[in-house]
């Protein structure tokens, strides 16, 4: 099954990204994931992307679309993939509806309060990537990796400015995302604002419908 997760950035698509993989072993494929990855490994186009998430803002539609395109032409994207983080703009959608056919658009939904919330109080860790949040999913020692160790910090585009820029980001670019695939007859709606283990039970339950 071809998939994408859409919702407003902390809406939880990472997380319900992780659930589908598994229940349905294809790959998870997040942009931010792979931007981030290259902007470690220094990589051209990962200094390019730098200042561009820094002030909440979108890496140009060119970049992130060729990103996409060569990961769906690997193998492990044959029995589908589910996209979390891409498409976030009409032409990248338009781009990629001349590259697979979509089977299902998951549209998370959560209030922008909630949001600003929840964005504040996550955390990842500096060496690894794995998130925590202060209040619903605490590290066991304060400030440190549960998995590796390594010290736990507030990613800069999860500041409560450039949270409020991301979200006026979404609404411009993103949202009307959900009309162009209800257009396909493809969009499932899921009620993201409730427990992490509510939404899953939600989002499973669209995938089958
Ligand atoms: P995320 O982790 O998905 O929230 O992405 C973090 C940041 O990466 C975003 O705020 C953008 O700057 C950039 N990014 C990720 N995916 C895209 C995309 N599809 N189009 C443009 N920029 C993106």
């Amino acid at each position: 099954m071809n998939l994408i997760l859409l919702g407003a950035p902390g809406a939880g698509k990472g997380t319900q990204a992780e659930v589908i993989c598994q229940h349905l072993s294809i790959p998870a494929i997040s942009t931010g994931n792979m931007i981030r990855e290259a902007l470690k490994s220094g990589t051209e186009m990962g200094l390019k992307a730098k200042s561009f998430m820094d002030a909440g803002k979108l890496v140009p539609d060119e970049v992130v679309i060729g990103i996409v395109k060569e990961r769906l032409a690997q193998d492990d994207c044959k029995n589908g993939f589910v996209l979390d983080g891409f498409p976030r703009t009409i032409p990248q959608a338009e781009a990629l509806d001349k590259m697979v056919k979509i089977d299902k658009v998951i549209d998370l939904e959560v209030s922008d309060e909630a949001i600003i919330a929840r964005m504040s109080g996550r955390r990842v860790c500096e060496k690894c990537g794995a998130t925590y949040h202060l209040l619903y999913k605490k590290p066991k020692a304060e400030g440190v990796c549960d998995i590796c160790g390594g010290t736990l910090i507030q990613r800069k585009d999860d500041h409560p400015d450039t949270v409020k820029a991301r979200l006026e980001v979404y609404h411009k670019e993103t949202e009307p995302l959900i009309a162009h695939y209800k257009k396909q007859g493809v969009v499932k709606r899921v009620d993201g604002q409730e427990e992490v283990a509510d939404t899953t039970r939600l989002t499973l339950a669209a995938l089958e419908a």
